[in-house]
């Protein structure tokens, strides 16, 4: 497993995929820990997760830097991203008794209650795009509920699965509690049907996540899938331009694009299309794309080659079919994963640009007549992950936002993850729900009490 600077091609470190046996000895590490971790109590795993929001807090430029090297994060946005995670470990500490007190159902019974019990081993397949982030958003609220975590990370990013591993145990976490296992997608499946295992949760493509999933699915173990996305944003006629167009510039271009609820597919009606693509392409030329080391960096480069080639391709293909290239649109000719801002207009259904995900800084263009076609645009796609609508009139907004087929949506904003918010999606882009209430009630037993 090879860590390789994306900005320079340069060959960072390899790691050794872990042997069958070592594996299971996590795994039965992990169960050990579980078995004292579930009788802790809330203020107990609290002080664990208190101590990894501190360390997260003090260790942000070396983890920024990591991340940096290891999948081209500009620092900047490194920061932001421990911080965050800092935030959810903080909001579950505080939260978790709350959202996990038994709860009162009245029935026939003299008393009968909800109680919300631990799973166990949960194992989590995680993507590189947010390597921190993706991670503690899961371990957090799966931690507080009295879970143990097995990490299975993307292979380009062993050194952050190391880091936060090491970061829990710092933090006080017990032996076992929080592990990483080096392995490769051959080796997940073995995984899943460990004895010890009774959950998984995978963020991370479509493709990836129906593999996990039926694996998962024979051995009846529960699954929560956070997948892919083609984000519509909805550009009403009544918009507040500027600020429509810079949300959309800022959720096309953060992580260079590689995000499952970046802003995907913009959909503009017609009275305002000329204008909002011309500050569309303005905003996409003005970001400064550099070495992710570099503070004044505002884009760094793609994750790994492949990727770039892919999303190369994908444009291409669109352009073939018909749409219009206002900006970018091919990668430079020099080291590094590189790819510019791109524009593409005149985008519809049978192109790449419209049907699949772009990961990647790629902004895809359709003109609608107005707002029920808009609707019926933003709802013609496979996936059902974030949706944004743009428009003055609040109202108009949220009956826009109701007719969305999509887990979140948000007007008059870019969407974004908040630990007090749920987040997921319908269709391909997954289900069940991670954050909030409703994320730390996927790994529990909601078992019932009943007294006669
Ligand atoms: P990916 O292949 O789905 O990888 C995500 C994770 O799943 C990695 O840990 C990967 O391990 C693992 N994995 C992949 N195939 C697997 C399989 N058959 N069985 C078990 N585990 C498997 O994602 P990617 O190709 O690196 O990223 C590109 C695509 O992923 C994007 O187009 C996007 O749709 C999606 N994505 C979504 C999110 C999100 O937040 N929803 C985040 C990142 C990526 P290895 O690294 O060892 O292959």
């Amino acid at each position: 497993m090879r860590s390789i600077n994306p900005a320079t091609g340069e060959l960072l470190r390899e790691y050794d995929e872990m042997g069958r046996d070592t594996v299971r000895r996590i795994l039965a590490g992990a169960a050990d820990a579980f078995a004292s971790w579930r009788d802790a109590s809330f203020a107990e795993r609290g002080l664990v997760m208190d101590r990894a929001a501190a360390l997260l807090r003090d260790r942000r430029d070396e983890y920024a830097r990591l991340m940096a090297l290891e999948m081209g994060k500009p620092v900047g946005q490194g920061r932001a991203e421990g911080d965050k995670c800092a935030w959810v470990c903080g909001y579950y500490t505080e939260q978790a008794a709350r959202f996990l007190a038994p709860h009162n159902v009245p029935s026939d019974a003299s008393r009968s209650y909800v109680d919300f019990s631990p799973l166990g081993v949960v194992l989590a397949v995680m993507p590189w795009n947010y390597p921190f982030w993706q991670v503690f958003r899961f371990a957090a609220p799966a931690l507080m509920a009295g879970n143990a975590a097995v990490l299975k990370h993307a292979s380009n990013v062993s050194g952050c699965a190391l880091a936060i591993e090491a970061l829990l145990l710092d933090a006080g976490a017990p032996a076992g509690l929080f592990s990483t296992v080096l392995v490769g997608t051959e080796g997940v499946g073995e995984i899943i049907d460990a004895p010890e295992v009774k959950a998984v949760t995978l963020t991370g493509s479509t493709a990836a996540g129906r593999s996990v999933a039926s694996r998962a699915g024979a051995a009846l173990k529960k699954t929560v899938l956070e997948l892919g996305g083609s984000d519509p944003y909805l550009v009403l006629e009544d918009a507040d331009l500027e600020e429509a167009t810079s949300a959309c510039v800022t959720s096309r271009l953060l992580n260079a694009g590689q995000s499952c609820i970046a802003a995907k597919r913009f959909i503009v009606v017609q009275a305002v299309a000329g204008r909002f693509e011309q500050l569309l392409v303005d905003g996409m030329r003005a970001v400064r794309v550099g070495d992710p080391l570099d503070e004044a960096t505002e884009m760094g480069p793609l994750a790994r080659p492949d990727l770039c080639e892919g999303l190369q391709a994908q444009v291409a293909e669109s352009v073939r079919m018909g749409a219009r290239l206002l900006l970018g649109g091919l990668a430079p000719d020099a080291s590094g994963s590189f790819y510019p801002p791109t524009v593409l207009a005149g985008v519809g259904p049978g192109m790449p640009a419209w049907d699949d995900e772009l990961f990647g800084p790629v902004a895809a263009l359709r003109t609608v007549a107005d707002e029920a076609e808009a609707i019926r645009a933003a709802n013609d796609s496979a996936f059902g992950l974030g949706a944004a609508v743009f428009t003055r009139d609040i109202a108009r907004g949220e009956r826009v936002a109701a007719a969305m087929e999509a887990g979140i949506c948000f007007v008059n904003s870019y969407v974004k993850s908040d630990p007090r918010l749920p987040f997921g999606g319908v269709k391909l882009s997954g289900y069940g729900r991670e954050l909030g209430e409703f994320g730390i009630r996927e790994f529990v037993n909601v078992k019932t009490i009943y007294v006669k």
